[in-house]
């Protein structure tokens, strides 16, 4: 599929980052839009940290269908990609699990970036909304299903992954860092119905407890999920595949991950009492 997107298009789509729905930016989006800033890393600051990417979903299984038809293993598959990238330049040595999207289990990709020694895992994924909000309409002569009612980011940690401590202090280091960039977070994982129901760890930056994630839950080191963006939404569907936007997701785990690194919880080079920290950690969950 090609996809043509203006840098007008794509400043217009950044001003309405926001989940209330609403076609027109508010002021509050428009002040939101002028912190707008990509973290751009000086040096290497991940100079020798272990990072297993996870590409979510498989060939196989696709995960959610975006507005446009299109299966949300792309996406991840794309995203994490430039998020590598990004990472390596950073001085991180980034493990990607399912790269080739022929990985079907969850709890193999724990096992998977355990088995490579990883310092912490990072599943990369795009997102949908409840079967309730999906409406037809008609792309390329097919149809599809779309819902714009939310958008934004969402990020994951689980209490019952061996090292919960530091995967949610990861969690919200990662989800303060992509509001830094003037990423705003959708907040429908939090509605009372099936399925949702997640209770937030930080409302403002879109931090969830999702406990019974079994990527989260089965990973043996400091794990977070990252929902980059909601597919379904038309206009986020084309924001998601902008380069900028991926640069701007994969600065913010630069920084989200230096300062995990940097406090000791996530890596074992710097950081006062990360070992015992760490120790601790293990037997105390
Ligand atoms: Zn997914």
């Amino acid at each position: 599929m090609k996809l043509f997107v203006t840098t007008g298009m794509l400043l217009t789509s950044l001003l309405l980052v926001e989940s209330n729905g609403q076609d027109k930016p508010t002021e509050q989006d428009l002040q939101s839009a002028s912190h707008y800033r990509p973290h751009q890393s000086k040096g290497t600051p991940l100079e020798g940290l272990r990072v297993a990417i996870d590409v979510g979903h498989s060939r196989e299984s696709v995960g959610a269908l975006s507005a446009r038809g299109i299966g949300e293993f792309y996406f991840n598959a794309e995203t994490a990609k430039v998020v590598s990238r990004v990472l390596e330049e950073a001085g991180a040595i980034v493990i990607l699990i399912n790269g080739d999207g022929m990985t079907t289990g969850l709890a193999e990709r724990g096992a998977s970036a355990m088995k490579a020694k990883a310092d912490c895992l990072i599943s990369i994924h795009h997102d949908s909304v409840h079967d309730q909000y999906k409406k037809p309409w008609t792309y390329e002569g097919k149809k599809h299903l779309f819902a714009d009612n939310f958008r934004g980011y969402s990020v994951f940690s689980s209490s019952l992954n061996q090292r919960a401590d530091s995967s949610r202090t990861l969690a919200l280091n990662i989800g303060e860092a992509l509001y830094e960039t003037g990423l705003r977070p959708t907040y429908h994982h939090n509605e009372p119905i099936e399925g949702e129901n997640k209770e937030f760890v930080d409302q403002r930056t879109g931090v969830y407890e999702f406990t019974n994630l079994v990527v989260l839950k089965s990973s043996p080191m400091p794990a977070i999920l990252l929902e980059c963006g909601v597919i379904v939404h038309r206009d986020e569907e084309l924001l998601v595949q902008q380069m900028l936007y991926r640069e701007m997701i994969a600065g913010a785990l630069v920084k989200s991950l230096s300062k995990s690194a940097q406090a000791g919880t996530v890596g074992n080079r710097k950081g006062k009492g990360g070992f015992l920290k760490r120790l601790f950690e293990r037997w105390s969950n």
